[in-house]
């Protein structure tokens, strides 16, 4: 039997397994059908790629690999193809000959994998065509990409995985492979029902991405914080920006191609030609900034994103931590910054408590808005709440905000009464409206006396005034955590407050309250060592040794032109960086290179070791 770390080595140059890989390539090869649980950029698709090689070097045919998303396929067999191995696609961007010639290297077993799209798959034809296989024993796997589509609980359902049942029915003993990202227990029992996968071994990843950097902090001029950091951390790198709404993308886009970005907008507005194109520049130009809706990133395996920003607040924790988990998949240094404000937390508040859905289906939305209320609230380590949000126990990760620099806290017990003592006057005094928004709460709390403070006679209220101890910027911070934490409850066109039974306890004292202080750029300080963090494959590399890197990428970029694949596909950064920074001078000290194969060694080794020279 091929071995499969020799193929590891031999194809994808790489000098080990990552985590569970190599448990699940073994029991893969040798037959045994199995569910795998991996985060984005775990290193799933080397899990059935790599058996898929080995089965086929020992005579056991082609593998199937089902993929929902066209891009996706494309590049994965262009990759596939530029490390050496025989491989295709079929979906509908195939015209009938170039289909035809696809088929007829499945039909002789020549190929190794094939990538499908279910719907494809499901045709009697291509199922005649699995059958034939079979029977010469030429159907080595089937590996089930992207398997949390097959659940209505998923987030992403599609109709056409629900016939994958069929692989179990029709060709019992090929093996089976499901991968997925996300799953939670709901949706793990799904899929492992409707693919018939009960008797497959199920192996669960730790979820931890701990190349990822996690930032939060608080709106404050939410352009400017995100200008700043953009140009502090993350200047010339690629990364995604996340808003709320197609408007915002498309301002955002806008602005940021003002200051001096390659930026672009993605929402499902945008016509599909538009979009195609957008998404091709950010995979194959360097240093694209895509600005988008969560319209955008499904399917996205670009290796080098550098950062992940939210510049509104996503749904829950799972939509969190699939958006950001798009960064830095390459296992180098990448960050997730979030800014979130009093804005962010009172309107996905409402857009639950508007929405039309059932009581039910709210309330568990409202416990998932809590729990990244919490986590965006949170003085403690961000990452071990991720973590055991899904489940997953951890200590400190001295990689995230809080770790690094933890934030100071205060007693904001008094404060908090202050407030809810407040809005609880606005409903007793007579002659105006019983509710008010939080410009008008700080006015009063503060002192302020301004138009509406005089038109509704609030001078007179026992609260006016009591807060002038704090800033307009620290009554925010307040009032936006005790929104968060479910002590306030804004509602209508205004936003106004009213009290939640809960706020009864803290008025009596109780129940006390820490509160984060406002960060109020407290942060400076650590700025060299971010800097110096942000391309950390290049970070190292200095005088020649950077003007080799620079050359071997403007030679990366004529090959991936000519070649028609993104340009991480012919060389990942850390590879080039690693070349750059050895020199080697020989094709053997350049075959000890993680990411060099035998294929790429003995394609690309002799132009390598002539840019180098030169
Ligand atoms: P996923 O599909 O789980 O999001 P990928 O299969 O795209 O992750 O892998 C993420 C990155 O990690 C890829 O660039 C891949 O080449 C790299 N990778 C995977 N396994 C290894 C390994 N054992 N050693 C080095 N790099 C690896
Ligand atoms: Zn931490």
């Amino acid at each position: 039997m091929t071995d499969p770390l020799g193929v590891l080595r031999e194809v994808f140059g790489y000098p080990a397994f990552r985590g569970p890989q190599a448990a699940i390539i073994e029991h893969t090869c040798a037959g045994g059908d199995s569910l795998v649980l991996m985060p984005t950029g775990g290193g799933k698709s080397l899990c059935y790629q790599i058996p898929a090689i080995a089965r086929h070097r020992d005579g056991r045919g082609v593998a199937i690999v089902v993929s929902p998303l066209i891009a996706l396929m494309h590049d994965q067999v262009g990759a596939l193809e530029e490390a050496g191995v025989h491989a295709a696609f079929l979906n509908s961007t195939l015209d009938a000959a170039e289909a035809r010639a696809v088929e007829e290297e499945v039909r002789t077993g020549r190929l190794t994998l094939l990538y499908v799209a279910p719907e494809r798959l499901l045709t009697p034809r291509f199922l005649a065509m699995l059958d034939s296989l079979r029977e010469r024993g030429l159907l080595s796997l089937f590996a089930i990409d992207e398997a949390h589509c097959v659940s209505q609980w998923g987030h992403d359902f599609r109709e056409d995985y629900l016939g994958l049942s069929v692989l179990h029915e029709r060709f019992s003993g090929v093996p089976r492979i499901a991968l997925t990202a996300t799953a939670d227990a709901h949706t793990r029992e799904d899929i492992v029902a409707r693919l018939q996968l009960e008797d497959a071994r199920l192996f669960v990843s730790s979820f931890d991405r701990p190349n990822i950097r996690y930032t939060i902090v608080e709106k404050d001029n939410a352009r400017s914080q995100l200008l700043r950091w953009l140009r502090d951390e993350h200047a010339g790198d690629a990364g995604i920006v996340y808003c709320g709404s197609r408007n915002k993308v498309d301002e955002t886009a806008t602005w940021l191609a003002a200051e001096g970005f390659t930026s672009l907008p993605y929402h499902a507005g945008l016509d599909a030609s538009v979009r195609r194109d957008h998404q091709d520049r950010f995979l194959r130009e360097d240093g694209v900034v895509m600005v988008a809706t969560i319209a955008f990133g499904m399917g996205i395996d670009k290796p080098d994103v550098r950062f992940v920003a939210h510049l509104d607040l996503p749904k829950n924790i799972e939509a969190y931590y699939q958006e950001t988990g798009r960064a830095g998949r390459d296992g180098e240094p990448a960050d997730a910054w979030m800014a979130y404000g009093l804005a962010d937390v009172v309107n996905q508040r409402r857009m639950i408590d508007e929405s039309p859905a059932a009581e039910e289906f709210k309330r568990v939305q409202r416990g998932k808005l809590d729990a990244l209320l919490a986590l965006a609230e949170a003085h403690d380590c961000r990452r071990v709440r991720l973590l055991s949000y899904f489940g997953e126990p951890s200590t400190p990760c001295g990689n995230c905000d809080n770790c690094i620099a933890p934030p100071e806290t205060w007693d904001a017990t008094e404060a908090a009464r202050k407030a809810l003592s407040c809005v609880w006057r606005f409903a007793q005094h007579p002659g105006g409206p019983s509710r008010f928004g939080a410009v008008h709460l700080i006015d009063v709390l503060r002192g302020k006396v301004t138009d509406k403070v005089t038109q509704f006679g609030h001078e007179a209220l026992t609260t006016f005034g009591i807060g002038a101890d704090l800033s307009e910027a620290q009554w925010r911070g307040v009032i936006r955590q005790l929104v968060a934490m479910g002590y306030l409850h804004a509602e209508g066109e205004y936003n106004t407050f009213e009290l939640t039974p809960d706020a009864r306890a803290l008025l009596r004292g109780e129940v006390t309250i820490t509160l984060r202080k406002s960060a109020e750029r407290a942060r400076g300080g650590k700025r060299g060592e971010a800097k110096a963090r942000s391309s950390a494959a290049t970070a190292h590399l200095h005088g020649e040794a950077l003007e080799r890197f620079e050359a071997l990428k403007a030679w990366r970029a004529t090959v991936a032109r000519e070649h028609n694949v993104p340009a991480y596909v012919v060389f990942h950064d850390a590879t080039l960086a690693q070349i750059a920074q050895i020199a080697p001078g020989t094709l053997l000290e350049l075959a000890d290179i993680s990411g060099v194969g035998a294929a790429k060694l003995e394609r690309y080794g002799p132009d390598l070791l002539e840019v180098l020279d030169e």
